[in-house]
């Protein structure tokens, strides 16, 4: 007689929207099961019924042929009991209780929607919104959990029968694919220039002949507005800098293809891995030409492949193959994703607009990432990256860590699991405030979180605008955490490491010390679950303006070589210091509105200074970036003295050094390489000396500083193989990793 049994699945992880739905339908029916599939806030539940050697083969195909775009993380199974069915359907999906599942990522356009668009004899032929259960945007266009059409941005298109079936027809590649859309029944885009209008193909024609005449473009992306224009002209390409208010940060470029790219860069291949890889981010790689107007005196290039439908399209009518491709705004100022909103601010920008009618859930920018010598290093983590989780924590409650005021981002615990949200940015202006608290609210809503439940990390810094939002937040409780610990323990996070005892070394520009100094060259021993004791730092020195000093270059140098005596005059030639060095060094000498520092940042901009960086910084670390890229210009060089003692890493020899060397004419390429050895020599020997003391064979490496992929390397090469070295693989060595590292040791604390 025939048995029959029931069974049923709970499945998590990041399993909604990615076309597992589907493909539970085709498991179920490959093995002739009947029962159900739905979608709840937690994940995916399943029931099924029939032969129970073919529930057993179901439930290995379940770990095995997941869809590419899913990460299973945890299948639960038990008996259940028989009903009957007789056939398996997609249920309505069910909300019980808080939201626990995750969102997936958007995803670049697939293969086979590519093909079928450039299909002249297929239905969605040049249409821009094409997509299929293996592509397309996921966390720009959901508004709410679970992830069904009605909760997206596409909630105001109703499917027309030609979509409709393929929405129900499990053998289609749109089976269940919640945002799918054709020309007949979804939205367009069309083109304003001027007073006129263009709609659907002939917009994308226009835009395309407009980027090739060197006009400059804001496209409607995924996650937000890019201005575009062709890369190749370099007038306009200052034109888009002289009216965006962005005098020398690099330009991100998109090119046509991988082959494109190849002519630009030399792609190492894990290089191409990532430029080719599902987050489809900004790849930085060493540059094949001088592009002046695109990266001024940079040896890297950042290059993107077309990821939006509507990117194939435009170079495919004709735009030109490298382009111009950077966030929708004025300088600092988030990211325009809002229609009305673009078409003001960047009013005064772009010639033209090509707007799309699908509404953007949230903003969410271009990634940038680098290939480095011991994998990928996340720069700025964003679109394709957020908001995947990055770390389990041993959080009983939800934990919201608001991050610090730079590169801001934030992160959210829910059940253990940590998401870190997309870039927010500097929190200096107004609008990127706005973005922050809009953020947070967005997370909160998300997974409806009850205030009172959350703990909510921040800065200690107590003058941070996080740390003063934070404060007024409705709480369970409040925990202050330093500025470093939280950069080191973002490292042990990623590794769940909570408890390995290790050197934490944290080298960053700004950071609020224990003492209200201002840190960021630090040495730490200890764990996450027992405490960072700090053992060691760079030499103090003064810092006139404090923070503000971040600004100039200058005035660092001002203040760090006030402790070193007998100084040639800088304000006379090759230095050439200013006024702004001549005020600092009295306020550095009085003591009047300055401030003990440690940090590397500084350090780094006073080298920059002497070797010639004197005017004031349009974006935090770009002296920094300067003297790296400068440094690559070198072979090799003798490293400058940076004498190690018990406590502290003196600086001023190699400044006193560097200082001759420029005066004497020698090459500053090469000092500037001198003075990365130095240092990278000091903090090697500081961290073997602590590891020893402490009893430890794990070091980590965290901090902005650390972006410095010269210093990395060399810091690297110093350590004895005999050490592990840790670094950030999934959020950013800068501040952009705070938020991870605060919830970590909040969920101790
Ligand atoms: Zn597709
Ligand atoms: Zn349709
Ligand atoms: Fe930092």
């Amino acid at each position: 007689m025939h048995v029959s049994e029931a069974r049923a699945f709970l499945v998590r992880g990041t399993v909604q929207g990615v076309g597992f739905r589907p493909f539970v339908v085709r498991l179920a029916e490959t093995h002739r099961l009947a029962g159900w599939v739905l979608n709840d806030g937690g994940g995916v539940q399943i029931h099924v019924e029939g032969d129970p050697s073919a529930i057993d083969a179901f439930a290995t195909g379940l770990q095995t042929d997941a869809p590419p775009a899913a990460q299973v993380v945890e299948i639960h199974a038990a008996r259940t009991v028989w009903t009957g069915l007789d056939r398996f359907v997609i249920r309505e999906s069910e909300r019980r209780g808080a939201p626990t599942a995750r969102i997936s990522p958007d995803l670049p356009v697939c293969d086979a929607c590519v093909e079928e668009m450039l299909d002249p004899a297929a239905r969605r032929f040049l249409y821009p919104y094409i997509n299929c259960t293996n592509c397309g945007p996921r966390f720009s266009l959901v508004l709410a959990l679970p992830y069904d059409r009605q909760r997206t941005t596409m909630a105001s298109w109703a499917l027309c029968s030609t979509c409709e079936a393929e929405y129900h027809d499990v053998r289609d590649r749109r089976f269940h694919a919640e945002p799918i859309a054709c020309p007949a029944c979804g939205p367009q885009y069309w083109l304003l220039e001027g007073e006129a209008r263009l709609e659907g193909c002939d917009a994308v024609t226009r835009a395309a002949q407009l980027l090739q005449t060197g006009a400059i473009v804001a496209i409607k992306g995924v996650g937000g507005y890019h201005l575009c224009c062709d890369a190749a002209q370099s007038e306009t390409v200052r034109a888009l800098r002289d009216r965006k208010y962005r005098k020398s940060k690099p330009f991100a470029l998109m090119a046509r293809d991988i082959a494109t790219a190849r002519s630009l860069v030399v792609a190492q291949p894990q290089a191409e891995v990532l430029l080719t890889s599902a987050a489809r981010p900004i790849v930085l790689m060493p540059a094949r030409i001088a592009l002046p107007a695109v990266a001024l005196n940079h040896c890297e290039l950042g290059v993107m492949l077309p990821y939006a439908p509507l990117h194939h399209l435009l170079f495919r009518a004709g735009a030109p193959p490298v382009l111009v491709m950077t966030s929708g705004n004025r300088s600092s100022e988030p990211i325009a994703y809002e229609d009305e909103d673009a078409l003001t601010r960047l009013a005064g920008i772009a010639d033209a607009f090509l707007v799309g009618g699908r509404p953007i859930a949230r903003r969410v920018d271009d990634s940038v990432v680098r290939a480095g010598s011991s994998g990928p290093l996340i720069v700025r983590r964003a679109r394709g990256y957020a908001p995947d989780v990055v770390a389990h924590l041993p959080a009983t409650r939800p934990i919201l860590a608001v991050g610090a005021d730079l590169k801001n981002t934030i992160a959210l615990v829910v059940g253990g699991e940590v998401i870190v949200s997309q870039h927010i940015g500097d929190l200096d202006h107004l609008p990127a405030r706005d973005a922050f608290r809009a953020t947070i609210g967005d997370l909160v809503a998300m997974y409806e979180l009850d205030w009172h439940d959350i703990v909510v990390a921040h800065d200690s810094h107590p003058e941070y605008a996080s740390s003063t939002r934070a404060l007024d937040l409705p709480a369970h409780r409040h925990i202050a955490v330093q500025h470093h610990r939280a950069h080191v323990a973002s490292v042990l996070a990623e590794r769940s490491a909570l408890d390995t005892r290790v050197v934490g070394v944290a080298f960053d520009g700004t950071g609020y010390g224990d003492d209200g100094s201002i840190w960021g060259g630090e040495f730490f021993v200890g764990s996450v679950s027992g405490g960072f004791a700090r053992v060691a730092s760079l030499q103090p020195f003064a810092l006139p303006g404090g923070d503000a000093a971040a600004r100039s270059p200058v005035q660092a140098a001002a203040g760090v070589l006030t402790g070193i005596g007998d100084l040639p005059d800088l304000t006379a030639p090759p230095f050439a210091f200013g006024q702004r060095f001549v005020h600092a060094t009295r306020l550095a000498a009085t003591g009047v509105r300055t401030f003990t520092c440690t940090s590397a940042g500084r350090l780094f901009d006073a080298a920059a200074a002497i070797l010639g960086f004197t005017q004031n910084v349009e974006y935090e670390g770009q002296a920094a970036e300067w003297l790296e890229q400068l440094a690559w210009g070198a072979a090799d060089a003798i490293a400058l003295p940076f004498a190690a003692s018990d406590r502290y890493i003196a600086i001023d020899g190699a400044l006193r050094h560097m200082i001759q060397a420029r005066r004497a004419g020698e090459d500053p390429a090469v000092t500037a390489r001198a003075f990365h050895e130095g240092l990278a020599a000091a903090i090697a020997a500081m961290t073997v000396r602590l590891c020893s003391e402490g009893g430890t064979n794990c070091v980590v490496l965290s901090g902005g500083t650390f972006q410095n992929a010269m210093l990395l390397e060399m810091v690297r090469a110093h350590l004895p193989s005999a050490l592990h070295v840790w670094t950030n693989r999934r959020v950013p060595p800068n501040d952009g990793g705070i938020s991870l590292g605060q919830a970590a040791i909040a969920s101790l604390g």
